[in-house]
């Protein structure tokens, strides 16, 4: 069985270490790799993996880009418009999005409750459209922010949940039960938050999709004002779990997956 990855550049993905750890536990003889696509061969590459692959992970900048070339969608998927797991079956491509289930299955994993809870997202990009997606189809109150608030009323009405900017945030951030920053604010860079400095939700849990660093300022601010966290490994994690249980109908051991992404996080530094 081939599997793999396709993005452009992919130099720093976790997704091989983890799914090959994850498939060698489960005893299934598969290959994952990391291949590297550029734009203008994405429909040559999907051809490819007609012909020869179980399934593929779709990744930046490709993930709204392949959906022309595949044969089906599954509803969340065609929700989002935007796939990140493609699963081959009798020849046909079709494309899921696990990011969004991904990311409600990681707050399970921590207890944190959402149902019936205010959520306020801030970001409105390609992650917050998932996950703003994700968290209405499982019964929270979302809200989304965003630096430009255009894409932010954009995207609220394409998914059919609120937006707040200006004097409102302040308000929504005193209310909120989940903060959620979906921003690029915090990658690699653990002394920039996407709050002013002093500004923290009153009682949230925050949580970070942001998972290098592990511990971004958002999380460390939120952590010494005594609010409850949570990281952005375990969307990474089941997003990656439930790509592998489409392809190969197993519950993979997230445990060893959560060890492989790790260690290779450590590597990539
Ligand atoms: P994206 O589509 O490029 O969206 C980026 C978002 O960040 C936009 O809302 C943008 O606002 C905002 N932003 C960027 N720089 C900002 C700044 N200086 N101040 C305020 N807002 C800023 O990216 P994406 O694919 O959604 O990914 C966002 C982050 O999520 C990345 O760090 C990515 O690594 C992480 N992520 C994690 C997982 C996981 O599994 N844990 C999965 C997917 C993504 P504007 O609209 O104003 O430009």
């Amino acid at each position: 069985m081939k599997l793999g990855i396709i993005g452009y550049p992919l130099s720093h993905t976790i997704s091989p270490a983890m799914q090959t750890a994850a498939l060698e536990a489960a005893g299934i003889e598969a290959t994952y790799r990391a291949i590297e696509t550029a734009p203008a061969f994405v429909r040559a590459r999907l051809n490819e993996v007609r012909r020869e692959f179980r399934g593929v992970n779709v990744t930046i900048p490709h993930k709204q880009a392949v959906i022309p070339f595949l044969d089906g969608l599954s509803p969340e998927a065609s929700a989002i418009g935007a796939v990140n797991t493609v699963v081959v079956q009798d020849g046909q491509l079709i494309g899921h999005n696990t990011d969004a289930p991904g990311f409600v299955r990681g707050l399970e994993e921590a207890g944190i409750e959402y149902r019936g809870r205010k959520a306020l997202l801030l970001g409105a990009g390609g992650a917050a459209r998932a996950i703003a997606y994700g968290l209405k189809q499982a019964g929270a109150q979302v809200a989304i922010s965003n630096r430009t608030p255009e894409r932010a009323r954009e995207l609220a009405e394409a998914v059919g949940v609120g937006s707040v900017s200006g004097s409102l945030l302040e308000a929504a951030l005193k209310t909120c039960d989940l903060l959620i920053n979906t921003t690029s604010v915090g990658l690699k860079d653990p002394q920039t938050s996407p709050l002013p400095e002093g500004i923290l939700p009153r009682h949230a849990t925050v949580v970070d999709i942001v998972y290098n660093p592990l511990e971004t300022k958002l999380l460390r601010d939120a952590q010494a004002a005594g609010l409850n966290t949570l990281g952005g490994f375990p969307m990474l994690i089941w997003q990656g779990a439930l790509a592998f249980e489409l392809w190969t109908g197993v519950k993979p051991d997230v445990r060893v997956m959560y060890a492989a992404a790790q260690k290779q996080l450590k590597v990539e530094g």
